[in-house]
């Protein structure tokens, strides 16, 4: 069998859970989302099930799929509902909806009908990001009309931050206090802080927290030692070897040309695995117990490595492309994106947990 695999390690998620929880103060949602950030939502879940006061997804479907599977704990729908079926859905299996918008509230005034089931809501300011969220102006009104509704339970006044990873940004201290002013006086949990802000802005903390990075152990702010645990290891093997001289190219488009006679790796992991193909020459990969680097463009199915650091490592050994020795960080900055998308760009490999 092809040998790459993610190994996912469930104490470091349960860990960097406690952490975050410990860091916020107070009640902590589990953001597993996108398949968990591509580490298996299911089985995170039933990771985090004893610990954690709730989960949070993006979508209904994402829900539903955890409540089939026997998660019973509080879920929050973040991106709320699209349509009357979504809604009929959320009621039926007692999910949580964020409320961004005029049309979902109208959804929730004309089309729910619930029997005796009480629906709890979090409805959403744009304090500033301009992406999801009522406008300040009108948020009173919304949740006035919320109020109103049958069959409401609880209202969670939320929003989200849009520059919480940059240290010291005013834009985030004008976030809370927007938030502030457009809440003062309407009673009601509240919830402001994703993984950066609960990690570095205390001004951020609230009755809820909502992290998701930082549960998978990529700190949103890697300069900061906060004591994560990465999660996710992506391994492989070495499959093939080859000397190739001084001058010599490697892969598609000839990107590296050796400047020496130089021993190659061949790794069983592409870009068809989720590997970034941005990731330039030189970015690092831990082979056979030392950092060695990538050289030549990322195939769909391959990848190779310089081994000249490396002289004892032949076919069968081990390589991690990102974990405890290379941070998905690292390979991230290297290949001008975030660890965000390289964990949820993880596909056709093995999930393994442990
Ligand atoms: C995804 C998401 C989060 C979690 O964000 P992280 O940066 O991964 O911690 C929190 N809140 C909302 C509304 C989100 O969409």
């Amino acid at each position: 069998m092809r040998p790459a695999r993610a190994r996912i390690d469930l104490d470091a998620l349960r860990h960097n859970y406690a952490l975050t929880r410990q860091r916020h103060g107070s009640r902590t949602l589990a953001v597993i989302k996108a398949n968990a950030y591509g580490h298996g939502a299911i089985e995170c879940a039933r990771a985090l099930e004893e610990i954690a006061e709730g989960f949070a997804v993006a979508i209904v479907e994402e829900a539903v799929q955890l409540r089939e599977s026997g998660i019973r704990a509080p879920i929050l729908v973040l991106e709320g509902v699209f349509d009357a079926e979504d809604l009929a859905l959320a009621t039926r299996h007692g999910l949580w909806l964020v409320v961004h918008q005029e049309a979902q509230l109208r959804m929730l005034e004309e089309e729910h009908h619930p029997d005796g089931l009480k629906l709890d809501v979090w409805l959403k300011l744009n304090s500033g990001m301009n992406r999801a969220g009522f406008e300040p102006s009108s948020y009173r009104g919304a949740w006035e009309r919320l109020r109103a509704c049958r069959g409401i339970g609880e209202i969670v006044l939320m929003t989200h931050l849009a520059q919480a990873d940059e240290p010291d940004s005013a834009a985030t201290t004008r976030q809370i206090a927007l938030f502030d002013t457009a809440t003062s006086g309407i009673p009601g949990a509240r919830s402001i802080a994703n993984s950066a802000g609960v990690l570095s802005w205390t001004a951020a903390r609230r009755d809820w927290g909502r992290p998701g990075i930082a549960l998978y152990g990529a700190d949103p702010m890697p300069d900061e030692a906060n004591a994560l645990r990465p999660v996710m290891t992506l391994e492989s093997e070495i499959v093939g070897v080859r000397e190739i001289a001084a001058g010599a190219a490697i892969g598609y488009g000839a990107r590296f040309i050796a400047e020496r006679p130089t021993r190659v790796g061949l790794v069983a992991m592409g870009y068809a695995d989720g590997y970034p193909r941005s990731a330039p020459d030189g970015t690092p990969v831990f082979v056979h117990g030392v950092r060695t680097r990538l050289i030549g463009k990322v195939s769909m199915d391959m990848l190779t490595v310089d081994l000249t650091a490396a002289p004892t490592a032949g076919i069968g050994s081990p390589v991690e492309l990102w974990g405890t020795n290379v941070s998905v960080n690292e390979v991230a900055q290297g290949a001008g994106t975030i660890a965000y998308e390289l964990l949820c760009n993880v596909k056709r490999v093995r999930l393994v947990y442990q």
